[in-house]
């Protein structure tokens, strides 16, 4: 009885042991499908920006006598290109830094509104370009454990995208707030919205709603994905609402207390 009980219990394992190895190989697999699709992204859009570039320079190159202004032209719209890509090579470092086990994030007890203030008063004049009123509401400063510098780059994405993404005479209105145990952070704008399909892709990286509209105002496609990467990394979270033509919610919740995560 017991060598058949042991028989039992042993087949019983080895059947366990295959089904986690298949689960494994699957992982392994989507981990390749992902990253094969990640380079192939990856290459597809660096080679955009230097596309542009030869068939400016080549133009340049087979006419005698280019006027000057031509080529002052042209030359501003390869500069425009060499600025584009260095922001998608930016970003991608910044993201396989995110990315890394590793990665690790320098604490400090930052005022929030101060930092959040800090970033609007950087994005004024691109607001100001639209008429976009900037606005906070809050009721009290909050004070939060997290990293400064990282942060930072989170509000400016976020912010950056309300007004990037919103009308003219539009407005994006942060509002901070917090309870004992956690900071809540809205931004909220009436902008174009997101239509309901793509709400949840938002955060993948390259996804774009409209390809045409975000290369125009500069985007990468990347920003919402180090976005989400970074308020992960200090154990909070990240959600969209968005209606066509009304505007778009992003709602953060992040511990006060990295003790907390
Ligand atoms: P991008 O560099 O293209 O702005 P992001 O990763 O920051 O890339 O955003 C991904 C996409 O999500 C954008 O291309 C845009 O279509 C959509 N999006 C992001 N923020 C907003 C917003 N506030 N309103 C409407 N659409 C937005």
């Amino acid at each position: 009885h017991i060598d058949e009980r042991i028989d039992i219990r042993g087949n019983y394992e080895i059947e366990e042991i295959g089904i986690a190895f298949n689960e494994m190989l699957t992982t392994m697999e989507e981990i390749d499908d992902s990253r094969q699709r990640f380079v192939a992204n990856v290459s597809h859009e660096l080679k955009t920006p230097l596309s542009s570039m030869k068939v400016l320079a080549e133009s340049l190159l087979c006419q005698d006598d280019v006027p000057n202004e031509l080529y002052k032209e042209f030359m501003e719209d390869i500069n425009a290109e060499i600025n584009r890509e260095t922001k998608i090579i930016n970003d991608l470092l910044t993201l396989v830094t995110l990315d890394k086990k590793e990665s690790y994030l320098n604490i400090d007890n930052t005022n929030i509104n101060a930092l959040v203030e800090q970033v609007m008063r950087m994005l004024k004049p691109i607001a100001d370009k639209k008429d976009v009123i900037l606005e906070i509401e809050s009721y009290r400063e909050v004070f939060a454990e997290v990293d400064e510098t990282k942060m930072y780059l989170v509000f400016m994405n976020l912010i950056e995208n309300s007004i990037k993404y919103n009308n003219e005479y539009g407005k994006v209105t942060v509002t901070i707030n917090a309870d004992h145990r956690d900071l809540n952070i809205q931004i909220m704008d009436t902008g174009v919205g997101i239509p309901p399909e793509s709400v949840d892709k938002v955060f993948q990286r390259f996804y774009r709603v409209d390809k045409t509209r975000s290369r125009d105002t500069g985007g990468t496609g990347l920003g919402l994905s180090i976005v989400n990467k970074t308020i992960l990394l200090h154990g909070g979270s990240i959600k969209c609402l968005s209606e066509e033509g009304v505007g778009t919610t992003f709602i953060i919740r992040l511990p006060l207390s990295q003790t907390m995560k």
